[in-house]
């Protein structure tokens, strides 16, 4: 079977990895799919984040990684997949992914969300986290892929100049 990991990922946590890593385990191929967002404004673009991804799963021979635009249903359809793999942190996130799920499936009956629940040790960990902590240049090294740290701190370092 062949999944679709959608998300931001602005930048990729270890949680997300996580995720990857564990639904690489499940199905046969993972596609990492960035939404390409134009009412949102990321830190990273959305060609970064794909590098970022790149890098972070290399080692996992079934990933693929793309970016998208529109609805996940549709894109999910296009690429023949017949899952939508989620990742849940706590309760708050319960809420919005199952009604999301719903709202998928009417839109199409074929696709299946799929749910893997956090790590212990990610249960906390957001992107928005990540990059509040950058920002007023705490240590991120525990959090995320030791190349998007760097970045991370590139761009705190970046933003000092200014
Ligand atoms: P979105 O903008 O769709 O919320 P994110 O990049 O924040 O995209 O998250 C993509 C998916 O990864 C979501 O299903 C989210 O719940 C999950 N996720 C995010 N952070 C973690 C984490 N620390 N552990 C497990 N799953 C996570």
């Amino acid at each position: 079977m062949k999944a679709i990991y959608p998300g931001s990922f602005d930048p990729i946590t270890l949680g997300h990895l996580d995720i990857i890593e564990r639904g690489c385990r499940v199905f046969e191929q993972v596609i990492v799919a960035v939404l390409r967002n134009p009412h949102k404004t990321p830190l990273f673009s959305v060609q970064e984040r794909l590098g970022q991804i790149r890098q972070s799963t290399q080692h996992l021979p079934n990933v693929e990684v793309d970016s998208f635009e529109g609805l996940t249903v549709n894109y999910a359809q296009m690429r023949q997949a017949q899952v939508l793999l989620r990742g849940l942190r706590a309760l708050s996130d319960f809420e919005v992914e199952l009604q999301m799920s719903h709202t998928n499936n009417t839109l199409s009956r074929e696709i299946e969300t799929v749910f893997l629940a956090t790590s212990n040790e990610y249960s906390f960990l957001s992107s928005s986290q990540v990059k509040e902590i950058a920002r007023f240049g705490g240590c991120v090294d525990h959090l995320v892929p030791q190349h998007v740290a760097i970045e991370l701190y590139r761009c705190h370092e970046k933003n000092h100049l200014k």
